[in-house]
């Protein structure tokens, strides 16, 4: 083995007393969790037991307090059970009534997935679209907005995983706002890393899970939404599991879930939030996960990759690198031997260009994506792959 192979073999076993892995997860999730939070998992829990009744309260607590750090008192968090998805088709249907309508921002596949979600709720919901690489002409909303009163709701998202581009999540709610309308945001990828104030913003709900930036185990997704716009959602759900509305207010009434609680992951996420804090809450993991991507681009454009996205749209969550023009490259082959060095990285889900994707986000620090650039030169070599530019200049048409 050379130099750089054995550095990479101790940077994973160093990592596997911090998580109990025997790799990285360098994806959109599910993602790296701290050896603690995992053991958090070892014990049962009676869903009536007051222990958990309290756990629960605390995670709600929490999040409220992530989600609004001014004006909490305002918002309510109603957990769900299942993954992010679960959470934003309850909240679509929770606070979308049947006369309302829906405009949904998208650039990426989560927009494109809110679409979907409205069309199987039978609501009715319109589009503006935009390519992956640009976030949502704010002129065209406003217009949009003003021009159809029948527009209730606005959906849009705050980092697109898709890409990993940062939409402009302020400058959207203030013209929704203007325009009268109530803001739901899928904070899917950025809840708990970066800066978001659900109560300055303002906006009706925030929408995320247990398993991304909070780095939980996956199970639970849940949304913070305004008090006041929650009180006027009873029967717009056309679902009984995923009724948020009546998930608050049986919780309100005796602290419980519904139905089964997912006991282990609360645990675990519990824990997840309790190490969340320690790192200096958001702008602690904020400043880590900015870390990670700094090592991660630098690195890669050392190598000659081309990031798909300009810094000012760039979030440090997820990097979209342009696939290699190079016949020699071969995505498989290089993700094969990468995931065999310890580091699994993500295809592109684009539809503008051949691409995949390096996460930053999860339980992984800076040398450890010092290290996989170490391990993505290694296998570039064994590839013979010399350039790793795009196979059209600047890539994207
Ligand atoms: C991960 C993610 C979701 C939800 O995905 P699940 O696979 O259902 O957990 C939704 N929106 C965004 C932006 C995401 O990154």
């Amino acid at each position: 083995m050379n130099n750089g192979a054995i550095i990479a073999e101790q940077a994973v076993a160093q990592s596997a007393e911090r998580t109990g892995n025997d790799h990285f997860l360098l994806t959109p999730g599910p993602l790296t969790t701290s050896l603690s939070v995992k053991q958090a998992m070892l014990k049962d829990w009676g869903s009536r037991d007051p222990a958990f009744i309290e756990l629960n309260a605390d995670i709600r607590r929490r999040l409220v307090a992530i989600a609004a750090a001014s004006g909490g008192d305002d918002f309510v968090c109603v957990p769900v059970q299942g993954s992010g998805t679960f959470a934003i088709e309850a909240t679509l249907g929770t606070l979308v009534p049947p006369d309302g309508k829906l405009l949904v921002l998208v650039n990426g596949a989560y927009g494109e997935r809110m679409m979907k979600i409205m069309q199987r709720l039978g609501r009715k919901a319109t589009a503006l679209t935009y390519s992956e690489d640009a976030t949502p002409n704010l002129g065209e909303v406003q217009s949009t907005l003003a021009g159809d009163p029948a527009i209730s709701h606005v959906a849009a998202v705050h980092c697109e995983t898709t890409s990993g581009i940062l939409n402009p999540i302020e400058k959207i709610a203030s013209l929704v706002n203007a325009e009268g309308r109530a803001l739901i945001v899928d904070a899917m990828s950025s809840f708990g890393a970066l800066p978001l104030d659900a109560s300055a913003l303002p906006c009706a709900a925030v929408v995320a899970s247990s398993n991304k930036c909070l780095e939980g185990a996956p199970g639970m997704g849940y949304a913070i939404i305004r008090k006041d716009v929650l009180e006027g959602c009873a029967g717009n759900s056309p679902s009984l599991a995923l009724d948020l509305y009546d998930q608050w207010r049986a919780m309100e009434a005796n602290g419980q879930w519904r139905f089964t609680p997912p006991t282990h992951v609360m645990a675990a996420f519990h824990q997840a939030l309790i190490e969340h804090d320690a790192e200096g809450s958001v702008p602690g993991r904020y400043r880590r996960y900015r870390q990670n991507c700094d090592v991660l681009i630098q690195g890669m454009e050392k190598l000659g990759f081309k990031p798909l996205l300009p810094e000012a749209t760039q979030a440090p969550i997820i990097v979209t690198f342009h696939m290699p023009g190079d016949p020699r490259f071969d995505f498989k082959a290089f993700y094969d031997r990468l995931a065999a060095r310890g580091y699994v990285i993500y295809p592109g889900k684009l539809t503008v260009a051949p691409s995949f994707r390096i996460g930053c986000i999860g339980q992984v620090m800076p040398d450890d994506i010092g290290h996989a650039m170490t391990a993505i030169s290694e296998v570039l070599n064994e590839m013979g792959v010399v350039d790793c530019g795009p196979a059209i200049a600047g890539g994207v048409a």
